[in-house]
């Protein structure tokens, strides 16, 4: 069976021909998978019923399924994806009051190979990539789901998008052409592989790269992230000056509050220096306690001291609203939920 989700125009186009049909047919399935959102052929209206026959018999919007999905009493909503193989990973959609924005945090692997101290996908090990198909079906079956268009995308699920480079790429591609989402309005984030950040650098990306620094110095650094050990924070500070350099845009640095660790004076001044001559946001995220690790949350006060220290050396600074609290919508915990449950 064919599933046309994921497919360009192009693609779609070879199909309708098979079946002696316009190229007008083509353009009509495309903007009913990728705008309309539909789960089924046979929603495919203004398509005759003899050709939603024949094209039904060849062919499928998805093979992916909806596990779980958890709503937040502030309208978070967390799918739990399944692929065919019955590998899942984690989808967020997140909506803000105040803004018409809809953002999709989509993952791009199945576990994650960083291993970082902290986080829950780290702790489930790598299992595979993901293709760009399936990482386009995450946001499929948000809006399918919601009957919503979504407007924003970060790569802030689960897995290490740069090492999985060429899906996530050509589904970036995808979000642009097919479902018209700005580059800009796209995100892909990192724990700073550098050989990839080059590459991007070269490409001359103009979607946010988003960098996981989360410590002001290799020391500290290392013990949250071991990829430190083999790219580390001096090398990755070069390579950040280089990537705005080549792509003239701004780097979003994200940094997880942890308290008593990383949310000192010092730290926040020995930060301030690394970022001097960085052009870059940065993203103060308090801490989601994961259970099996000893890290707490930093104390409110002490993330607005670390802010204001920041914003005194002249860098924009924001506190990640926390978004989902009551269902776990952090890195890697519903899976984690789930691997534990069966
Ligand atoms: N692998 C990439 C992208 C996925 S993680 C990366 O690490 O950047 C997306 C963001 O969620 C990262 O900044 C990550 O550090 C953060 N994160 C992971 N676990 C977290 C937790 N328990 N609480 C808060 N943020 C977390
Ligand atoms: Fe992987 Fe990112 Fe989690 Fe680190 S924080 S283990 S890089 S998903």
């Amino acid at each position: 069976m064919i599933v046309l989700a994921g497919m360009n125009l192009e693609e779609i186009e070879s199909i309708t021909d098979g079946l002696k049909a316009s190229k007008f047919h083509a353009k009509q399935v495309h903007n009913w998978i990728y705008n309309k959102s539909v789960s089924a052929i046979d929603e495919m209206t203004d398509l005759s019923k003899d050709f939603r026959g024949k094209l039904s018999e060849i062919a499928t919007v998805t093979d992916t399924k909806i596990k779980t999905k958890q709503v937040s009493s502030d309208g978070t909503i967390k799918y739990l994806i399944e692929y065919p193989d019955g590998e899942c990973v984690e989808t967020v959609l997140m909506r803000f009051d105040n803004r018409a924005n809809l953002t999709a945090c989509v993952s791009s692997q199945v576990g994650c190979a960083v291993n970082c101290s902290f986080c829950a996908t780290g702790k489930c090990g790598f299992i595979r990539n993901l293709n760009y198909k399936e990482i386009i079906e995450q946001v499929l079956t948000i809006q399918r789901d919601t009957g919503l268009k979504v407007t924003n995308i970060v790569f802030m699920g689960q897995g290490e998008p740069l090492l999985n480079l060429d899906n996530v790429l050509k589904a970036l591609d995808i979000f642009n052409t097919d479902f018209q989402i700005g580059t800009r309005r796209i995100t892909i984030s990192t724990s700073g592989i550098i050989p990839r950040i080059d590459e991007l650098a070269n490409l001359e990306l103009q979607s946010t790269l988003a960098v996981s620094l989360h410590a002001p110095n290799h020391k500290l650094r290392a013990e949250l992230m071991p990829i430190e050990n083999k790219y580390p924070i001096d090398k990755l500070q070069q390579a950040l000056k280089n990537y705005v350099d080549k792509t003239g845009r701004r780097i979003t640095i994200e940094y997880i509050m942890i308290k008593g660790f990383n949310d000192t004076i010092e730290a926040a001044k020995e930060l301030a220096m690394y970022l001097k001559n960085i052009k870059c946001n940065v993203n103060l995220i308090p801490y989601n306690s994961v259970v099996e690790t000893k890290y707490k949350k930093s104390l409110n006060n002490d993330v607005m001291q670390f802010k204001y220290i920041l914003e005194h050396s002249g860098k924009k600074v924001t506190v990640r609203l926390e978004r989902g609290a009551d269902i776990d919508a952090a890195c890697g915990q519903l899976r984690g939920k789930n691997v534990l449950n069966n």
